[in-house]
């Protein structure tokens, strides 16, 4: 049998991510973004092989741009484009893996749109505008949420009353999934370990940010809860506040709640904190030229990252290593450095080389000796969608 070609899709709100990705090879063929969906900038950026290209598509939405990509995807394939596998944001408690498209699982993603009103319904137009351009054509839903249904109750309820669960779905999901299954799958065979008697806590810091307790092979805890505003620091989301806050704001300042879900959202995070930048590697400019905001945003997020991983551990039996991963996780020496300092009564020491070297998709172990592993593996949501794909076209 040839090598396998799988296009992968991520419909975000005004843009497309989209990755081919062959069984045989490390780097994808294909890859791009379709950004600034609904507007006259609306654009198309593709690299096929080493060559990048970029197409103008003003007013196009996402079914628009989907018909520009789609054929693109299939000459890259050789015109043998063996399957689509699409990252949906929400699952709920539908979904405790991958899923081969049907109706009952387009119904199921479409009961969960509540619970990601600004993710799952893009999602859909996604998923929707692949069927009707390729309908013979296997399509797999692979969810973020999907990895955390291993959590155990007491990780994934709220103390809030139970009817708020049972009938209104309000309980901790967690998010990111495909990053923290990929990365603790690699971080086992990077250290000969076998997955089924392995222990991780992982932090998958980029845009979003989120920690992870995963106990042989499967989420045990994770930071994000509900939705993915819970838990850190992230490049513009508050993570954690007082849940009275947002009472507080509408006493105070007659903020409705529109506006205070925007502010934690969009204002917040690492922005808010510093009042420049959402992007570290702006903030870690910024630091060295003595910006106090950069430096007390740069503060705050480690030590928040540092607290959210000693919680975390009391999910594990054992450590057998922490796991960095994401923009910042993969790249961020300066952000690693800090945060262990942070974790000294978990021994975590750092070779400073070795740290150092792992960056720009290099990854390694990265811990002095004595102490616990200390990993950075780059991640690869799509090889981990394509390889969730392939698996149900070959159940
Ligand atoms: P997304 O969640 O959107 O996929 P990424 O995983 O690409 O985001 O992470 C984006 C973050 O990674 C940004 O804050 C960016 O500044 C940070 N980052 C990327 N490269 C570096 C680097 N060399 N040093 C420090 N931070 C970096």
């Amino acid at each position: 049998m040839s090598a396998r070609n799988i296009l992968v899709i991520n419909c975000g709100s005004s843009s497309i991510k989209f990755a081919l990705v062959n069984e045989a090879q490390s780097t994808f063929p294909l890859q791009g973004l379709a950004e600034r969906l609904g507007s006259p900038e609306a654009v198309l950026h593709w690299q096929l092989g080493d060559t990048k290209q970029s197409l103008d598509i003003p007013g196009a939405d996402h079914r628009a741009a989907l018909e520009k990509l789609l054929p693109l995807a299939q000459d890259a394939a050789g015109g043998k484009l063996d399957g689509i596998g699409h990252r949906v944001v929400h699952g709920g408690e539908h979904f405790t893996g991958s899923s081969l498209i049907n109706e009952q699982v387009l119904q199921a993603i479409r009961d969960s749109a509540q619970l990601a009103p600004l993710h799952n319904p893009a999602n859909l137009v996604g998923i929707d505008a692949a069927i009707a351009l390729f309908p013979g054509l296997p399509q797999v839903s692979v969810f973020d949420t999907a990895f955390h249904q291993s959590m155990p109750e007491h990780a994934f309820r709220y103390a809030v009353p139970e009817f708020l669960y049972k009938e209104h779905s309000v309980r901790r999901y967690g998010f990111h999934g495909t990053s923290h299954s990929y990365v603790s799958k690699r971080a086992a065979e990077m250290t000969g370990l076998p997955v089924d008697d392995s222990s991780w806590l992982t932090a998958h810091l980029g845009n979003g940010c989120s920690t992870c307790a995963i106990v042989n092979g499967e989420s045990r805890d994770t930071s994000m809860g509900l939705t993915p505003l819970e838990g850190l620091v992230m490049g513009t989301r508050s993570g954690d506040v007082d849940p009275n806050l947002h009472s507080y704001l509408n006493r105070t300042l007659g903020w409705s709640l529109e506006q205070i879900d925007r502010m934690l959202n969009h204002d917040s995070g690492l922005k808010g904190l510093s009042g420049l930048s959402n992007d570290l590697r702006t903030l870690q400019e910024a630091r060295a030229a003595g910006h106090a905001g950069a430096n007390l945003a740069f503060e705050v997020f480690c030590y928040r990252l540092a607290k959210s991983l000693a919680s975390m551990a009391c999910a594990l039996p054992k450590l057998d290593g922490l796991i960095f991963t994401g923009g910042i996780g993969e790249n961020s020496t300066a952000v690693r450095t800090r945060t262990l300092e942070h974790l000294k009564l978990f021994n975590f020491k750092l070779d400073e080389e070795a740290n150092a070297r792992c960056t720009r998709g290099v990854g390694g172990e990265i811990q002095a000796p004595g102490s616990p592993r200390v990993l950075v593996v780059p991640t690869n949501e799509e090889r981990q969608i394509a390889l969730d794909t392939l698996a149900l076209l070959d159940a």
